[in-house]
């Protein structure tokens, strides 16, 4: 049995085909803006693609329907209301089914990753933005669909403009642009700083300077820590508000691992509600690095074809 996992995040996909049961193959690409997120996922389902069919499974950054398969809005991805199921059945004749990429990444993780064995947890994914996924029973809560967009809790009153058109959201303190933002104001206040020299022309981003941290560069190093320390806060209210036995860690940035966590961890354990009285829940970063979504995504669809 062939099913095909997609995963569309704020700056990337990232495709799996799982051959039964094995993941065979994986692709990541850069995506293109301007694209429509139909066209992007399909793109993704062809470089994978390889024969026949019989499912495809999509994680999307962004508000998902999963009920109907409609990403109703994302402020990392293009389109409103856009039915990517009934398109993409349509196209490829095989079922589909589509849900947000954190629900789909927990769906791996908690099977067959860094949650396996645990019932309550969360996950929550660091990248171009902040996405979350809640678990309860072994099983993921959605709420009205759309719970768990925590990068969006607004934790600054004004504060810096979010891609989501609010201000002051958690994700505008920690993820890969907020990372970003810092290197280029470092940067242009010391051109002639080792970050500068270091970087060169490479384009500034979060995962550059996460380069240059883990290589050793003293300011990278530092930027990477606060970003992990605001990261850090913020998980340290949702341990306060949902217990969670775990949470797993995971998306672009947050895969990179300790550089990232280890400053988050130590906030959470020098933060949180009721201080060294309690055991804080572990932190792990996903076990199964970027693929995760994509891989929980092949997972949901395998899923539809035991249903019919
Ligand atoms: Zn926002």
């Amino acid at each position: 049995m062939t099913v095909i996992g997609v995963d569309i995040g704020g700056s990337k996909s990232l495709a799996v085909r799982v051959d039964d049961g094995d993941v065979a193959t994986e692709e990541r690409s850069k995506l293109d803006r301007s694209m429509s997120i139909v066209d992007a996922v399909a793109l993704a389902v062809d470089k994978v693609s390889d024969g026949p069919l019989e499912a495809i499974g999509v994680g999307v950054a962004g508000l998902v329907r999963a009920a109907d398969g409609v990403l109703v809005w994302g402020p990392h991805v293009s389109g409103i209301d856009v039915p990517i199921k009934a398109i993409l059945e349509q196209r490829y004749g095989v079922p589909v089914v589509v849900d947000n990429d954190a629900n789909t990444a927990a769906l791996a993780e908690f099977r067959t990753g860094a949650g396996i064995g645990y019932r309550d947890g969360l996950l929550v994914t660091l990248g171009t933005g902040i996405g979350g996924a809640i678990v309860i029973g072994g099983e993921i809560y959605r709420g009205g669909s759309f719970a768990g967009e925590w990068g969006h809790a607004r934790i600054e009153e004004g504060g810096l403009l979010c891609d989501c058109g609010k201000r002051g959201c958690w994700e505008t303190r920690a993820s890969g642009p907020a990372l970003a933002r810092l290197g280029r104001e470092v940067i242009a206040a010391n051109p002639g700083g080792s970050l500068a020299t270091r970087l060169g022309q490479d384009e500034v981003t979060g995962e550059s300077i996460v380069s240059a941290a883990d290589a050793g560069e003293e300011t990278a190093r530092a930027l990477v820590a606060e970003v992990g320390r605001a990261f850090g806060n913020g998980l340290s209210d949702l341990i306060s508000i949902f217990d969670p036995e775990i949470v797993v860690i995971g998306g672009g940035l947050g895969s990179v691992g300790e550089s990232i966590v280890g400053p988050a961890r130590r906030v959470v354990v020098d933060s949180i509600h009721g201080g060294n009285l309690r055991v804080p829940p572990s932190i792990h970063v996903a076990a199964l690095g970027q693929a995760a979504g994509a891989i929980g995504a092949a997972m949901l669809a395998k899923e539809l074809l035991h249903v019919r």
